[in-house]
């Protein structure tokens, strides 16, 4: 302990990857992270996780926090509802897309996901239609961890060992600039899907509008959305928004769902409703679905501990009335396209470098091999998990991936500020980036002198 970095050995807990050395954060102020050695990080990926919105220590989120928990920290939602819990479900309904009126609140981004999932279910058996519980989600996706959340994902790397336990949903390619840039061919093997196993058994199309971490700042083209909603519309299944990481001002608008071509029914939030503070996740729907209940059977009888409790639900109120007052999402929404062009100026002559794209401040960095543009790196070079340690060792936090063996995109880095990040941090973010790249590059570079072997197309 005495380098202030932890190992396997030396902890009780068990942890993400076991050959890694832990620094021990200590503080956070902004969007700087201190460690217990009194290195100082900066923080280009919102908490590391792209919840933490507003940055560390907010003192109003915590005088929110600290109020609730005096008057009423904990009720459970079975005998009770709660005036923050109202409250935000208002104030939630003023902000998504037109037609929602609906939310309920859980504990965090999975669960928010599979909640999604079983209201869709029972969206349809409410109406009548029992025999839909197929969810048709984009393969090059992450969902979270759990076993419902896992089955939509069409990456095995993600799901083994636990595959036996997962049920087998269909999965759609994405339609990447390289691979498929008009979206047809998505369009194509979603009509294979379909008629293959049958209109009547689809629930939903579940995805990211705008991915995270699984294809960093990816949104398909406009095509396939026009075709996705004509599907939806002609089949009857619903179109389900996982906006864990999107929702709540990331993309530039409070929800990606507010401006997409094709319109959610339900969306799945999370992260940024406690901006890092708090778990709490939403699933807010169109009151077309909810209908059915109200009609049916009048109950929604699935729920966790902490759904909608009121210390929650204090600090997401105080989330959404800073992000109104300091106009944080119209600044996340312009700063977003300069930070993008000041990534790409910066990393414009390293030619490992492919494309840098996003919205707002959700932005990736995707890798090519230099030999050959048009494929992957070589995943043996583990070129996602150099980048990242050379992030941290010059004081920078970062997100790379390595998906090449699952066969849809290859390294990648995420960059997703918090939305407070000054001007000033904010090319600082850059600067540091760009060097860690250039070195990564410089380090790889005798190993790219041979012909090209290995690595997907890119
Ligand atoms: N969905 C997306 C797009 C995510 O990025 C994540 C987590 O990173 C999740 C769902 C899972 O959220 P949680 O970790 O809160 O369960």
């Amino acid at each position: 302990m005495s380098t202030g970095l932890v190992d396997s050995a030396s902890t009780n807990v068990l942890p993400l990857a076991l050959d890694h050395l832990y620094p021990i954060a200590v503080r956070g102020d902004g969007v700087w992270v201190e460690d217990s050695a009194g290195r100082r990080y900066l923080d280009a990926m919102s908490g590391g996780s792209m919840a933490l919105t507003l940055g560390f220590g907010h003192p109003e989120i915590v005088a929110a926090m600290r109020s609730q928990a005096e008057s009423l920290a904990y009720v459970n939602g079975e005998r009770f509802t709660n005036p923050v819990r109202e409250k935000l479900a208002r104030e939630l309904m003023t902000v998504a897309p037109e037609g929602f009126t609906r939310v309920r609140f859980v504990g965090g981004g999975a669960e928010a996901n599979e909640m999604a999932i079983q209201l869709a279910r029972s969206y349809h058996v409410e109406r009548g239609e029992a025999s839909r519980w197929r969810v048709i989600t984009p393969a090059q996706a992450y969902h979270g961890p759990t076993l419902g959340t896992l089955a939509m994902t069409g990456r095995p790397g993600l799901q083994r060992p636990f595959d036996p336990y997962l049920p087998s949903q269909p999965h759609i390619p994405p339609s990447t600039s390289h691979f498929d840039p008009s979206g047809q061919a998505a369009l194509d093997a979603l009509d294979q899907i379909i008629e293959q196993a049958g209109p009547e058994t689809i629930s939903a199309f579940f995805m990211e509008a705008v991915s995270a971490a699984a294809l960093p700042g990816y949104s398909p083209p406009r095509q396939f959305w026009e075709g996705l909603a004509e599907r939806r519309d002609k089949y009857g299944f619903l179109l389900i928004f996982d906006e864990v990481v999107t929702g709540m001002g990331r993309t530039g608008h409070w929800f990606a769902g507010n401006v997409t071509p094709a319109t959610p029914d339900i969306i799945a939030t999370a992260k940024g409703l406690g901006a890092g503070y708090i778990a709490i996740g939403a699933v807010l729907c169109r009151e077309r679905v909810y209908e059915p209940f109200a009609r049916g059977s009048r109950i929604w009888n699935v729920g966790h501990t902490w759904d909608g409790a009121p210390v929650q639900c204090a600090v997401a109120l105080q989330v959404i009335e800073i992000l109104r007052r300091d106009g944080l999402i119209n600044r996340v929404r312009e700063r977003g396209e300069t930070l993008r062009r000041q990534l790409e100026d910066a990393l414009r002559d390293i030619p490992m470098v492919g494309e840098v794209h996003g919205h707002g401040y959700l932005l990736g960095v995707h890798y090519v091999d230099p030999r050959d543009p048009s494929r992957f790196l070589p995943p043996e070079l583990g070129v996602a998990g150099k980048i990242d340690r050379e992030a941290m060792a010059r004081g920078l936090i970062t997100l790379s991936t390595m998906p090449t063996r699952d066969g849809f995109a290859g390294d990648q880095t995420l960059f997703a500020p918090p939305f407070i990040t000054s001007d000033d941090d904010l090319a600082e973010m850059v600067s540091r980036f760009a060097a860690t790249i250039r070195q990564v590059a410089a380090g790889i570079e005798p190993a790219l002198r041979g012909p090209v072997t290995a690595g997907g197309t890119a």
